[in-house]
């Protein structure tokens, strides 16, 4: 069954899934513990870090490994909240994960939250944002002690320039926390873990779920994601998962070395996907169209019909896509991605999105767009009122 929901999660990848089993079958002994077999299941867990702070471009000494992206915000924004000076302010770009933005809300007063300006495909504004850093004309008065931008969005996959953002955040003395739950096992890994603060979850890249890592940077003095026992330096008491270690890296090497070279051409599977789309469904759009977008995410706004209707119809023909961010499903309202970025209510309940992955194939992406222009002329169909008016409404 074409599973396209790979933003929400993805199925475990065979290297991962062996590294786990043998991980879980000959070093499940606690790394804490004072024996000779322990003490190897130790030496593995670092070497771990050490592959995985290769691949990330950082010192081993900086990875924390954690339960994932939710933890690393959390954790990143209580640190925050108890160390940057009381007349520092946080600039937040609005798209973040729910995550990001409930951490920031629940650790600073709305008082020391800015909110960054981004353009209207989501991308944060450099000059703005260095000009804020700066303390230019519409700054605010209170100086930016740290900025909070994305690596790619889950919902649009657009990318945010991290990397400028990193060197603006370093050249006025501000922490940087980047989230990199979407952009690891799509977009190589080489340099994300000099950004500054880094948080990813392995599942969104071929790992298991529950597992991910916070890369924490030099400066940051006094930092404790958890209290209660020395494991991981003392920043995160709590047995480590090993296995869940051992899988994740090697779910991101795999995809690092072989998956990631194929980027170009899955991008143009996808471009056919699209080609293909509007040659027939001409009030198709995609969001964030202008911006620099990850391969596998198309958010496809479509020409008339609630997105719950387009997702259960292309459910019943064995096509797994989502209306959005899984975390949203069940929420009341649209979006607040899609409202950032200007669509108005109507617009984003008509919006899917569509996210492949590494066992994704060609074919897949085109029978997925031939399930959509059957599903698109099931429900003309059945509601041609209802059609004929949102048609005109777009001037289509
Ligand atoms: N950040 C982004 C961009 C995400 O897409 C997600 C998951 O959807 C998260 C953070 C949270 O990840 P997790 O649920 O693994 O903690």
């Amino acid at each position: 069954m074409p599973y396209f929901d790979h933003n929400a999660t993805t199925p475990l990848a065979p290297r991962a899934r062996e590294a786990w089993l043998r991980a879980v079958d000959e070093s499940w002994q606690n790394p804490s513990s004072p024996y000779r077999e322990a003490a190897r299941v130790r030496i593995r867990l670092d070497q771990a870090r050490e592959q995985l702070a290769l691949l990330l471009g950082c010192p081993a000494a900086r990875v924390v490994f954690n339960s994932g992206a939710t933890e690393g915000a959390n954790a990143v924004f209580a640190h925050w909240a108890g160390s940057l000076a009381a007349d520092r302010v946080v600039a937040v770009n609005p798209t973040e994960h729910p995550c990001v933005l409930e951490a920031a809300r629940q650790s600073f007063p709305p008082e020391r939250l800015v909110e960054l300006r981004i353009d209207r495909n989501g991308v944060v504004d450099l000059a703005a944002l260095a000009a804020l850093l700066a303390g230019g004309a519409d700054a605010p008065r209170a100086a930016v002690g740290a900025v909070a931008v994305m690596a790619a969005n889950n919902e649009t996959g657009v990318i945010q320039p991290w990397r400028e953002i990193g060197a603006l955040c370093r050249a006025h003395g501000a922490a940087y926390f980047c989230d990199g739950a979407q952009w690891l096992g799509k977009v190589t890994a080489a340099g994300l873990g000099g950004a500054g603060w880094v948080t990813a979850s392995a599942h969104k890249f071929g790992g298991p779920k529950g597992t991910g890592f916070l890369v924490v940077p030099e400066q940051a003095e006094g930092f404790h994601a958890q209290r209660g026992g020395e494991q991981e330096g003392g920043r995160r008491a709590g047995t480590e998962d090993y296995p869940a270690v051992a899988a994740l890296v090697a779910a991101l090497a795999d995809a690092e070395g072989s998956r990631v070279l194929r980027e170009t051409e899955r991008q143009r599977w996808r471009d056919s996907f699209l080609a293909r789309l509007h040659a027939v469904l001409p009030g198709a759009r995609v969001v964030g169209a202008g911006a620099e977008r990850l391969w596998n995410t198309v958010s496809l706004l479509l020409p008339h019909s609630e997105n719950h209707r387009w997702v259960l119809k292309l459910d019943r023909r064995g096509f797994q896509v989502s209306t959005g961010s899984a975390c949203a499903t069940g929420r009341e309202g649209p979006s607040h991605v899609l409202a950032a970025l200007g669509l108005a209510p109507d617009e984003a309940r008509r919006v899917i999105r569509v996210s492949a992955g590494w066992e994704t194939s060609a074919e897949d992406w085109s029978r997925l767009a031939e399930a959509l222009i059957e599903t698109e002329a099931e429900l003309r169909a059945a509601s041609p009122d209802l059609v004929k008016t949102a048609w005109a409404a777009r001037g289509n």
